[in-house]
């Protein structure tokens, strides 16, 4: 009798997430090192097999905020429009594994994109629109030009806000053609790099950034909080200088996402709120991203660092950097 062959579960990590990594992350693990945190980014590990029962294959609750395919209309203000759905690298954390990758038929046609600017254009409360995915920076330049323009025709979107991994795990990427796509009359341009890890923010990376910063167009950082990765004081402050150095305004550190099969990645609230107070107390305010949650099930983002005030019977005691509460009494009336 012949033995049933054995399922290899990296094999089936494979199968049920998109996997890759560039040359550019590739060239800085350190293959001696088993717990590497860029390794434990990118590399499929069969603990990604555990689902726990709270993890949502739509952790943020896109499904229930789209209008037509490619927007999310979650807040009044600002839309997402997700452009693509494949990446240059697939994070093993990603909160939406269930959608990028390259099977599937997440990237917009032309006739489904023209559905979605109509959408943009008829609803002249969006003020803000992000560009997101998967990653748009794997558009061509022409692309890029040509949405850029599309949506600064609308007289009503002002900002433009460009959300990529790309300058960290591709700098070559970001090219001048690129960079000079971003640029328009009539709306203003963002780019939120999302990084979480020091060592990603290589010789090349900076000079992307700089490409892109000398444009005049202002970059922000989103980080996740990550076990095992970024989870202690010394990395996320050094995560967090070198993007101030480089003129990126660290902007949101994401709790995890509860997508399947992430739970090895994630720390507790209250390990999050006590780095970022330790963060408050040693590092300048530039320095200083906003600890937020995403509830689940598309509901919006909670600020989780833990409360800095309270009130007393003549006014408030407020908590200063280390941590001792100091008494705010209100003027009299
Ligand atoms: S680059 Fe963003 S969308 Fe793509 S796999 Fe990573 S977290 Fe997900």
């Amino acid at each position: 009798m012949s033995a049933r062959p054995k399922s290899d579960p990296l094999a089936e990590v494979a199968r049920r997430y998109a996997v890759a990594i560039t040359p550019a992350m590739d060239a800085l693990i350190d293959p001696t090192d088993p717990n590497d945190p860029i390794a434990a980014q990118f590399t499929p590990s069969a603990r990604e097999l555990e689902i726990a029962p709270d993890e949502l294959s739509d952790p943020i609750g896109d499904d229930a905020h789209t209008p037509v395919k490619g927007v999310v209309h979650r807040y009044r203000d600002r839309c997402l429009l997700k452009l693509v759905h494949v990446c240059p690298v697939y994070c093993r954390f990603c909160f939406r594994r269930e959608m990028v990758g390259p099977q599937g038929d997440g990237t917009l046609t032309g006739a489904e994109l023209d559905i979605a600017l109509a959408y943009i254009a008829a609803h002249d409360e969006i003020w803000e629109v992000i560009l997101t995915g998967g990653d748009p920076f794997l558009l061509s330049a022409r692309r890029v030009r040509e949405i850029t323009e599309r949506l600064a025709a609308i007289a009503h979107v002002k900002i433009i806000r460009w959300h990529t991994r790309v300058p960290a795990v591709d700098p070559l990427r970001v090219t001048p053609d690129l960079v000079e796509a971003l640029r328009v009359e009539g709306a203003t341009t963002y780019v939120v790099l999302h990084t979480n890890h020091p060592r990603e923010l290589t010789e090349q990376a900076r000079a992307a950034i700089a490409r892109i910063v000398d444009a005049g167009v202002p970059m922000l950082a989103q980080t996740v909080l990550l076990k095992g990765v970024n989870d202690d004081a010394d990395t996320l402050e050094a995560l967090m200088r070198a993007l101030v150095e480089a003129r990126v305004k660290p902007y949101y550190l994401h709790h995890l996402d509860k997508a399947p099969g992430t739970s090895h990645f994630r720390c507790e609230i209250a390990q999050g709120q006590e780095l970022v107070q330790e963060l408050h107390q040693r590092a300048s305010g530039l320095a200083q991203p906003t600890y937020v949650l995403d509830i689940p099930g598309g509901l919006g983002k909670a600020p989780l660092a833990s409360p800095s005030l309270r009130e007393t019977d003549d006014g408030y005691e407020v908590r200063d950097r280390d941590g001792v509460w100091r008494r705010y009494p209100e003027d009299e009336a």
